[in-house]
């Protein structure tokens, strides 16, 4: 009969690891959410190979001082975190020091680094599968940190084969996460580029660092696809529920506001929108899979259609929502979501039937059906 021992350190980091980065999204969105973390204004995202031999971000933020380097990458280590309590205070996207720690574990993992004192020196950090510095080197370099992670989850076979296999799609979804940083992220700099054989640093798309969401938008979709969108700027209130209060929330109700851009509900030639739909939560990008059902049936009662394209921001105190709820932070729990979606309904309807009349006529005229939609709810 086997015995029963425990497993290996090296074996029980690799299955954690997993859970934190489960695929080419998590890499990105952890790399690029240290780089914001470190207040960075310009990113600069590379991939080789649609991100199968290479994903490397590159930023100018404050850079990493060194007596952090030993300790950088080992698990649980992070600067932005201390205490259990700080969590529900907590403004950076990262807290829990397992990124890094769990890039060492399944790829080849590497940073280079430099502080705005040390430029233009910096220094190129290797690391062990552990997450244990291996070695320092003096290297050329701009302030602000670049990481690279080459040959993502070549020591989980299986899963390395599953994204060989899907990397099209995984690439695409990473666009689109990528895409979603780039808009909400005002007075940042965006670059994208990929090399694919020979054709190399191939620009996917960029922005400017602009100061508003509408610029970011246009720089991303096209300034056809913002010329058909209208602000999205409602004011959610409702009673906190029972849950809430015994916690001791002792506002009278909640308040969430909603911040962005849907498309008019109006169909016609001219006005097709991409069918791109993103959500964030305090500029946090996740999904919110019953707030965007609720979106897409309120559209469609005005637009049966297209689907909108949307963009909102929920933006709410940090005790209304938990981040902490899956190891990759893509889910989050909002504590009063069904009384919340109630308000969103309705403003919603109010929302579209407004637009609905101040449709301007130069665009109904310039459609097809010169009548915008069908009238319902
Ligand atoms: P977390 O973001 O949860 O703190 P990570 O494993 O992602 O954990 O990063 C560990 C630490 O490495 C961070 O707390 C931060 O101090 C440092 N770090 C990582 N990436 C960067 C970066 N791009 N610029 C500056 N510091 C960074
Ligand atoms: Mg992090």
């Amino acid at each position: 009969m086997a015995t029963i021992k425990a497993i290996e350190d090296r074996s029980v980091h690799q299955i954690q690891s997993g859970q934190v980065i489960v695929d080419l999204c998590s890499v990105a969105k952890e790399l690029i959410e240290n780089s914001l973390d470190a207040g960075a204004s310009t990113i600069e995202i590379r991939f080789k190979n649609n991100g199968l031999d290479l994903i490397e971000v590159q930023d100018n933020g404050s850079g990493i001082s060194p007596e952090n380097y030993e300790n950088i990458a080992l698990k649980h280590y992070t600067s932005k975190l201390s205490s259990y309590d700080d969590l529900s205070r907590l403004h950076t996207f990262g807290f829990r020091g397992e990124a890094l720690s769990s890039l060492c574990a399944l790829a080849n993992f590497h940073i280079t680094t430099a502080q705005a004192n040390q430029a233009p020196r910096a220094s190129r950090l290797d690391f062990e599968v552990s997450g244990k510095l291996q070695k320092t080197q003096i290297v050329a370099g701009q302030k602000g940190t670049t990481a690279s992670v080459e040959g993502i989850f070549k020591r989980l076979p299986v899963r390395r084969r599953e994204l060989e296999k899907n990397i099209k799609r995984e690439y695409g979804k990473v666009l689109n996460l990528l895409h979603a940083y780039a808009c909400i992220s005002v007075g940042v700099r965006f670059s994208v580029k990929n090399t694919v054989g020979k054709t190399k640093n191939v620009v996917v798309f960029s922005t400017n660092g602009n100061r508003t969401t509408r610029e970011n938008i246009a720089n991303v979709y096209g300034a056809k696809t913002l010329s058909a969108l209208i602000p999205l700027d409602l004011d959610l209130e409702f009673d906190p529920s029972a849950s809430m209060k015994k916690v001791g929330n002792d506002k009278k109700s909640n308040q969430i506001v909603v911040r962005g851009h849907i498309s008019r509900p109006v169909f016609g030639e001219g006005r097709q929108t991409p069918d791109r739909q993103m959500f964030f939560v305090n500029s946090r990008p996740c999904g919110l899979p019953q707030i965007a059902k609720t979106f897409n049936e309120a559209y469609r009662s005005f637009n049966v259609s297209q689907s909108p394209f949307i963009f909102a921001d929920f933006q709410m105190d940090t005790d209304a929502y938990d981040v902490n709820v899956s190891p990759d932070k893509r889910q989050i729990l909002i504590h009063d979501a069904a009384a919340m979606i109630e308000s969103l309904k309705t403003s919603l309807v109010e929302l579209f039937e407004a637009a609905d009349q101040t449709v301007p006529q130069s665009q109904v005229l310039g459609s097809k059906l010169s009548t915008p939609k069908q009238q319902a709810l």
